[in-house]
């Protein structure tokens, strides 16, 4: 790496150079069951160190074939997408001012966490709506590069949507903002003589000679972060050519993101859970449009093995909460004795209700609670609980946010093993989806967690496993392709939200069929020709590859 170090000192680059082993060692993980150590971890200090460092590995690729240049903000990723073998950029160190916030927008670096992001937003009374279950973990980068979502996304849709405005240092090295042009501004963009002119006219011409290929493309559900999101630039009808959309979601293989300007929805001081307690899941296809029909804020759910787990783990939880709230959890957190008795529930739901006066939000809980208290008994619904403020319902926030949290920290023998973690199939289907989906399950003998985004029908599936045995390391290939092919079946996609990196890069083919992957490639190769942007990951992944490198040290 002599050669990359002494380029970046001619170039006068400021940040910090890492190469020791405790912190290549630290960042060869992110959430996912891969493990890949850098060669080092730089921490650029602005924005033109991240073009001197582009320049840097096109200058020294002759001597150093696999440069490459991989982003990191929190490193929460759970496909692989913030690990490589090469060059690892940490936006967290320097990349963390938050430039302005607004009423209706904010202007941030990438590295700023999304909990002091929040922070700054709600003093305005506005919200970025779009955050993950791990939004104490996360950044506002990782939230853009993953186009990550959340218990939100019911109502807003996922971080895409909130984009307005980006900065982007491309594979030429130089850094450029990325917004919404109309066919005027695409125009004068395409007459450049530059790398830029070049970018556009190309990726114009990609999508308009393929326009009804690719808009027939669009994965038919909801929420979707897999592929690169070419049917959201180019609209004929309304002229608008945004390539901030391919952006969102392509994981930084596209180009390294250094600023963002996100639009913001007013913060609704209300709001109130009420949570049903399911302990047959056979009428869920009945259900879910029933709720849904009240235009829920939120609809999540997690299922008895989750329960059981933060049982076990309740201490965790006492750290959190502190003695007061965690004595609070302890007696609230199972519905009541005679329950208990009857059986654990097998799915608990959570549908929560915003509104601007707290007498709102209650009247729509008891709305929804008075029709399907009708049908308790139909649906075995034991309990319900009514919550009308956040404070009351934070248990259950807990267990649906956290449950994945705990699981990777305080299991021991065992390790959460993220390989078919993010799939989603639209509601209707769920009723004859699940079932198969657990038979699947049981045929591997995998213990696992269920949690999801009930309402857009995402689950989060997380086996705990002995992944270091062979004889575990072998399911996960063909249990992989078995719920993808289920998911496929069904018109799903492979992932909702935790993106394709190096778990789901390998199927695009299987989703998306190889003329589509064939244009995503192509993308690929106008953003970023000589591949020095995230290796290995998305429509760069192998199966082989990913597969010799899943993690051996916990
Ligand atoms: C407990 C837990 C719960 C989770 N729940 C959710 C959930 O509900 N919804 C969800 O969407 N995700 C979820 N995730 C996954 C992950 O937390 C999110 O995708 C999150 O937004 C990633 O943020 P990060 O800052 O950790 O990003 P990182 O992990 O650091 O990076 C994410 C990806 O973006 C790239 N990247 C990062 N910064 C840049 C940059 N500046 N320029 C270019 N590329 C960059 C990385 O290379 C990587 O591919 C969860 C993870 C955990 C551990």
């Amino acid at each position: 790496m002599d050669a990359f170090y002494r380029s970046l000192k001619q170039k006068g680059f400021e940040g910090d150079i890492d190469d020791s082993e405790a912190t290549r060692q630290l960042y060869s993980h992110d959430a996912s069951l891969f493990e890949l150590v850098p060669q080092v971890v730089v921490r650029p200090k602005n924005a033109g160190d991240i073009e001197k460092l582009v320049l840097s590995v096109n200058e020294c690729r002759g001597e150093i074939p696999h440069l490459s240049l991989t982003g990191r903000s929190a490193g929460t990723d759970m496909s692989g997408g913030a690990i490589n073998d090469s060059v690892l950029v940490d936006f967290r160190r320097y990349f963390t001012k938050i430039n302005s916030v607004s009423e209706h927008a904010a202007h941030t670096q990438p590295g700023v966490l999304y909990k002091d992001f929040e922070v700054e937003t709600l003093k305005h009374h506005a919200l970025m709506p779009t955050y993950p279950a791990s939004r104490d973990l996360a950044s506002v980068g990782g939230l853009v590069n993953n186009n990550s979502g959340g218990e939100k996304s019911l109502e807003y849709g996922k971080t895409q949507n909130f984009v307005r405005e980006l900065k982007v240092v491309f594979s030429d090295g130089v850094e450029r903002i990325v917004k919404p042009l109309n066919k005027d501004e695409l125009d004068k963009k395409m007459k450049q003589k530059d790398f830029e002119g070049e970018l556009y006219r190309k990726m114009f011409h990609l999508l308009d000679e393929n326009y009804d290929l690719i808009k027939s493309a669009k994965p038919k559900v909801s929420k979707n972060s897999t592929g690169y999101y070419l049917w959201d630039v180019w609209n004929r009808e309304t002229g608008v050519f945004d390539l901030t959309q391919v952006i969102c979601g392509a994981q930084g293989t596209l180009g390294l993101v250094t600023d963002i300007r996100f639009s913001l929805v007013k913060a609704r001081p209300h709001s109130g859970l009420l949570v049903l307690f399911l302990r047959d899941i056979d009428d869920l296809g009945e259900l879910i449009p029933k709720v849904l029909s009240y235009k829920p804020a939120t609809f999540e759910s997690f299922d008895d093995q989750t329960l059981w787990l933060s049982i076990r783990f309740m201490p965790s939880f006492l750290k959190m909460l502190g003695l007061r709230r965690f004595l609070h959890l302890v007696f609230s957190l199972i519905p009541d004795g005679l329950q208990l008795l009857r059986g654990i529930p097998k799915l608990i739901l959570m549908v929560e209700f915003n509104g601007e006066t707290e007498g709102e939000v209650r009247q729509k809980i008891r709305d929804l609670h008075k029709e399907l208290g009708s049908q308790r008994a139909r649906y075995e619904i034991n309990g319900f609980e009514e919550d009308p403020n956040e404070a009351a319902s934070e248990k259950f926030w807990l267990m649906r946010r956290y449950s994945f949290q705990l699981l990777r920290s305080k299991v021991k023998d065992k390790h959460t093993a993220p390989f078919i973690d993010d799939f989603i199939v639209n509601p209707e289907y769920l009723t004859e989806f699940l079932p198969k989906l657990r038979l699947i399950i049981k045929k591997y003998k995998l213990f696992a967690t269920i949690a999801g985004h009930m309402g857009d029908g995402n689950f989060h599936v997380i086996p705990l496993m002995k992944i270091e045995e062979p004889s575990e390391r072998a399911k996960l290939e063909p249990a992989m392709k078995e719920v993808n092919a289920l998911v496929l079946k069904y018109k799903g996609s492979l992932s909702a939200e935790h993106n394709d990196g190096m778990v789901r890069g390998p199927w695009l083919t299987q989703m998306y069929g190889p003329r589509v992957v064939d244009l995503f490639k192509q993308t690929k190769r106008i953003f970023d020709p000589s591949n020095i942007f995230n290796p290995h990951k998305k429509t760069d992944a192998s199966w082989d590859f990913s597969l010799k490198h899943i993690r051996e040290h916990f």
